[in-house]
């Protein structure tokens, strides 16, 4: 179960997790573009707002009837950054939805499918967190602050559910391209582009190999953390840029 499959890392993990044998299903709140990830590799598209009960509930009973012997694995990837404001010029309404998604639909995510993963014998939670889960950086603190709080229930959760079998992974990635850095600039693709000038981000298939290589290990073996960065980026800001063609 991918959350945030219909694009960047969550669609890369549904792919890649469908070609390694996996039943996969995946939700989002843009059910077209889900399709278009899903049909192509045999997985199951569901609609899914993880910022509403309700729709987490209803995708959750479906969950459990599609997989009455349980759940093995639930990739947390459905979230994202809204913004480069400074804390001073902070709008609320952009902080709540990087918490909705990123923190709150993971909590209600987990809660709501940890009996099915308990169920299973073997199941696995891999939460996307990032860098900005331990580092900082000006115009990023409603991302780092969310990011953190991520990591504080991941970590969490890992002490609460000793003697289960359910492993709790984080995988932290440093600049990957995909639409992340559209949505958190609104749609403006110039400035999106810009994020990467100069430089070779990752991937969204490099991240959905981390997912993928952390889920294929023998049962008994927990990846806690997966740090993974581009060569060209050392820190959240501090990137190696070479000169961009006609300048
Ligand atoms: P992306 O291409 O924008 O994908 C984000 C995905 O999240 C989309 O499939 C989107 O689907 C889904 N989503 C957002 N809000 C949702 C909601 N309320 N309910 C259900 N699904 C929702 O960006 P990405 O880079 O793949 O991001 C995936 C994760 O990686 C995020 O948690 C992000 O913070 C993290 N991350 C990204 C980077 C990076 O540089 N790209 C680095 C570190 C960590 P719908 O819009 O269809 O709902």
């Amino acid at each position: 179960m991918v959350t945030g499959g219909s694009s960047g890392i969550g669609a890369a993990s549904v792919r890649q997790l469908s070609s390694a044998g996996y039943e996969v299903i995946t939700g989002a709140r843009r059910l077209d573009r889900l399709r278009d990830v899903t049909d192509s590799v045999g997985a199951t598209a569901l609609q899914l707002d993880v910022t509403e009960p309700e729709s987490v509930s209803a995708f959750a009973a479906t969950v459990e009837e599609r997989a009455p012997q349980g759940l093995s694995l639930l990739v947390n990837n459905a979230g994202g950054a809204l913004g480069m404001d400074r804390v001073e010029e902070a709008r609320d309404e952009q902080w709540e939805w990087m918490f909705q998604s990123n923190v709150l639909g993971t909590l209600r995510m987990t809660r709501a499918l940890l009996p099915t993963l308990i169920a299973s014998g073997a199941g696995h939670i891999i939460n996307i967190g990032s860098i900005a889960g331990f580092e900082t950086y000006p115009g990023g603190a409603g991302y780092t602050a969310a990011k953190h709080a991520l990591r504080a229930l991941t970590r969490t959760l890992r002490l609460e559910l000793l003697g289960q079998p359910v492993r709790v992974t984080e995988v932290a990635p440093g600049l990957v391209e995909t639409e992340f850095s559209k949505v958190r600039f609104d749609g403006d693709a110039e400035r999106a582009t810009k994020v990467y000038d100069g430089m070779t981000p990752l991937t969204a298939d490099d991240i959905a190999d981390c997912v993928v290589w952390a889920t294929t290990r023998p049962p008994h073996v927990n990846i806690d953390e997966m740090v993974v960065r581009p060569l060209d980026q050392a820190a959240a800001t501090l990137v190696h840029r070479r000169p961009v063609s006609g300048e």
